[in-house]
């Protein structure tokens, strides 16, 4: 056990990703990259984090911007209510004074900043000694210390949090953290891991008692359901009619067109233009029928719709499904 940290931190000396947030302290650039990577692969999210961060390099800035932006530089990464908490978050660091929090009690007052970001954002920005435990950490810890708890279990977060605070050097938590997370991303991977070239295998016990494949264990699965969505772009003199999803859903505060049960066209004259759309969120698979309606008179829609010119479109933000419909819309032609 007290080989573990030192042999991971030579792992990582030679290792290491080099990725545009590491080597700074600065707990604004640090967040935002945490929180683009809860849900989102390194690759995707790097992209993702260079824009945002060109766009708002500061706390100051983003706090001054609109939930609109926001969730237009979001566009594609889903888990939309990241990015609303964001903003949030921002405004509250601007109201304490403009700068972050620096305990861990601190930065957990900060909307959507969890445990594990808290520690992330503390250890890497301030040097507190507090062990991230996420996806990579749970996989590493219980193959090599052999431990078949499941890690979605409370019991389990219990314990995994325990031992990762236990290996952890109290002075280099930051670069600890980041070792963990980079050795279970190229070393000790979910499929095939490389035990053949891993620095921990003479002590690895998943390694000798053949069992790499079996953890870590996780329990029972939430259920997911499936759900059907119909839209309807509606042409209307170049303008088309959108609506802003409300609270208590997915997709909050993103647009999207006409939904079908909520206008009373006559769907004899609309053109089918995609059927059986999949799309595949954590608890729903949305199956989604998009028509396109070409008219001359403008329906009558609930309160909350917009008509937007169609040239505008791209400055609403969108979810994926919704961008992948619009993408099979013909252009006008006069
Ligand atoms: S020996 Fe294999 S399973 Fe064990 S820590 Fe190394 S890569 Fe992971």
């Amino acid at each position: 056990m007290k080989d573990f940290a030192p042999t991971l931190l030579r792992w990582y000396a030679t290792n290491g990703r080099t990725l545009p947030w590491r080597g700074t302290h600065d707990p604004y650039l640090i967040w935002v990259s945490e929180i683009i990577l809860q849900q989102t692969r390194i690759e995707q999210g790097r992209d993702y984090y260079l824009r945002f961060t060109r766009h708002w390099p500061t706390v100051q800035a983003l706090a001054a911007a609109t939930e609109d932006e926001v969730l237009l530089q979001w566009q594609g990464l889903g888990y939309y209510s990241r990015a609303r908490n964001m903003l949030h978050a921002a405004r509250q660091v601007m109201q304490q004074g403009g700068t972050f929090p620096c305990t861990i009690e601190g930065l957990r007052q900060l909307k959507g900043v969890g445990p594990y970001t808290a520690a992330a954002i503390g250890s890497m920005a301030f040097g507190l000694p507090v062990a991230t435990v996420d996806g990579n950490v749970y996989r590493v810890l219980a193959r090599h210390f052999g431990i078949d708890t499941p890690i979605n279990s409370t019991q389990g977060q219990k314990l995994f949090a325990q031992l990762a605070q236990s290996l952890l050097p109290q002075q280099q938590a930051a670069d600890f953290n980041q070792a963990m997370m980079d050795f279970g991303a190229i070393q000790c991977t979910p499929q095939s891991p490389h035990c053949d070239t891993c620095p921990l295998a003479d002590t690895c016990v998943a390694l000798h008692t053949d069992q790499t494949e079996r953890l870590p264990v996780k329990g029972n699965k939430t259920k997911v359901t499936t759900r059907r969505l119909t839209y309807i772009y509606i042409r209307c003199n170049g303008f088309t009619a959108i609506h802003r999803r409300p609270a208590g859903d997915i997709w909050q505060g993103l647009w999207e067109p006409v939904k079908m049960e909520e206008g009373k066209m006559k769907m004899e004259d609309a053109v089918c233009l995609r059927q059986n759309v999949k799309h595949v969120l954590t608890h729903q698979v949305l199956l989604a029928d998009f028509y396109l309606l070409l008219t001359d008179q403008r329906p009558a829609l609930p309160p909350d719709y917009i008509w937007v010119h169609e040239s505008e479109l791209s400055g609403y933000a969108v979810p994926r499904l919704v961008e992948i419909l619009l993408e099979s819309v013909p252009e006008i032609t006069e």
